[in-house]
């Protein structure tokens, strides 16, 4: 069995999810289990729908609905054809006027929480495991439409909630695992549970890949596949330098390192469960399903390449605190990381002396007023427009003088917080966001020229 996820450009419109299924029917002997995400841009929608009835403007978030139901009825048609769509079109017609109605309750209460926004967030996920499942019978696959709220148990954390392992477990063999069983396709959206009492949930943004690989875990998937709309990883971000290509295969602590800082194709959580039970995560690419794509595999393949990747994330900022007089004194960095919590601030790259602490940040609103709270306790400076340049690999633990040969190259570039994660398969520093592509192409022309065939495409 295989858990194959789609993300939402890969089920864009009808055209889209015509080549999903393409790609499904190729694969129905090694028996599929697919995992949707809503239809490109729609989870943005809906949010900024729940936010405006939130405010009381009902008008626009009752507009975005209409111009939402609109697209999904086309998407449905288009795929289905008039006979079919006639039938399937009420079902969506009753999605779109629970969601109405939703918006309209809202609207007149004037308040949005975490928990109707997940109500709201979830039809995006709900109507395109629906579309997808319906498209597939069209096409002569079994496929068999699962509300994921059914079977993805989760705790109560609204918007960010937490999978229960061991229910969704128990859910999985009950609901899906007789599907398969039986010769058909289970359809089922990412991103969305329910708590034990029933109610919605979504398990974070990006949170389908997280779905995916909690499924596949739990059914014992021989693979996880994560179909998007790139060839796979790429050894840096092809915008920043056309030289780029493509890796072959990666290890999942690679992997992980690569997507905290700023490689787009993957969900850092994605790697847990499917790490714990040892199973294959490949990244491929829906308009060019031929590729191999990316292979995520738990033990790093054996190569002569120090670097699998170099990861840029720009728009950061660094906050430096400094307490000349307290000499890191006994509870100086909690009280410091204490204000950071507080105002929700999460941070990357930490490097402390003796008497300060430089803490890089997402460039963000709450900036200023966490500054405000620190310099309480010290002095406070923070600067923005930094960029966090990241080199990844396994081969980094083992080999002396990489340091050296990376600054070397960037001999007449300002350096700041340079830091070696306890993990010791990243470089990570902080440069001006400016000189960004510049050194990520001298990187990657020093690190990348000669490279192992079996890892790198
Ligand atoms: N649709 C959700 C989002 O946009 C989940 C996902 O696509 O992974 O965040
Ligand atoms: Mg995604």
């Amino acid at each position: 069995m295989i858990v194959m996820k789609f993300g939402g450009t890969s089920v864009e419109d009808a055209k889209a999810i015509d080549r999903v299924a393409s790609i499904v029917h190729g694969r129905l002997d090694k028996q599929p289990v697919v995992v949707v995400s809503a239809m490109a841009k729609v989870t943005d929608t809906l949010l900024t729908m729940a936010r405006a009835a939130g405010e009381g403007e009902r008008k626009t978030a009752l507009k975005l609905c209409r111009s939402l139901q609109e697209r999904h009825y086309n998407t449905a048609s288009e795929l289905l054809g008039t006979a079919r769509f006639t039938e399937f079109h009420s079902e969506l017609g009753q999605d779109f006027e629970s969601l109405d109605e939703l918006l309209r309750g809202i609207s007149a209460v004037g308040e949005i929480t975490p928990r109707t926004t997940d109500h709201v967030a979830a039809f995006g996920e709900m109507l395109s495991s629906k579309i997808v499942a319906a498209a597939f019978e069209a096409r002569g696959l079994k496929g068999a439409h699962i509300d994921s709220r059914d079977v993805l148990i989760t705790d109560s954390a609204y918007m960010q909630a937490v999978p229960q392992y061991e229910e969704t477990n128990l859910k999985l063999q009950e609901k899906v695992l007789p599907l398969v069983k039986a010769g058909q396709v289970p359809v089922m959206g990412g991103f969305i549970g329910s708590n034990r009492a029933g109610i919605t949930t979504t398990i974070g943004r990006g949170g389908s890949d997280f779905s995916a690989a909690i499924f596949g875990a739990g059914l014992g998937a021989d693979k996880i596949e994560i179909w998007t709309d790139v060839d796979g990883i790429l050894t840096t971000d092809p915008r920043l330098c056309p030289d780029a290509r493509r890796i072959k295969v990666i290890s999942f602590d690679e992997a992980a390192e690569l997507a905290y800082f700023g490689a787009k194709v993957l969900h850092p959580a994605t790697v847990l469960p499917a790490i714990q039970k040892n199973i294959p995560v490949y990244v491929l690419n829906s308009r060019n399903p031929s590729c191999e794509g990316t292979r995520i595999t738990t033990r790093a393949p054996h190569t002569k390449n120090i670097f699998k990747a170099i990861a840029a994330k720009k728009r950061i900022t660094i906050v430096d605190v400094a307490a000349p007089r307290m000499l890191l004194a006994h509870g100086f960095l909690r009280s410091i990381f204490e204000a950071f919590d507080r105002h929700k601030v999460s941070i990357d790259v930490v490097s402390t002396s003796e008497v300060s602490v430089s803490l890089t940040v997402d460039s963000n609103q709450a900036i200023p007023a966490l500054a405000a709270d620190l310099a309480k306790l010290a002095d406070v400076k923070y600067e923005g427009r930094k960029a966090i340049v990241c080199l990844v690999g396994e081969n980094l633990r083992e080999t002396p003088g990489i340091a050296a040969h990376v600054f070397r190259e960037l001999a007449d570039k300002k350096i700041r917080m340079i830091s070696q994660g306890a993990s010791e398969i990243n470089l990570t520093f902080v440069i001006e966001e400016d000189e960004v592509p510049e050194v990520v192409q001298r990187l990657h022309k020093t690190f990348f020229s000669e490279l192992d065939p079996e890892v790198f495409a």
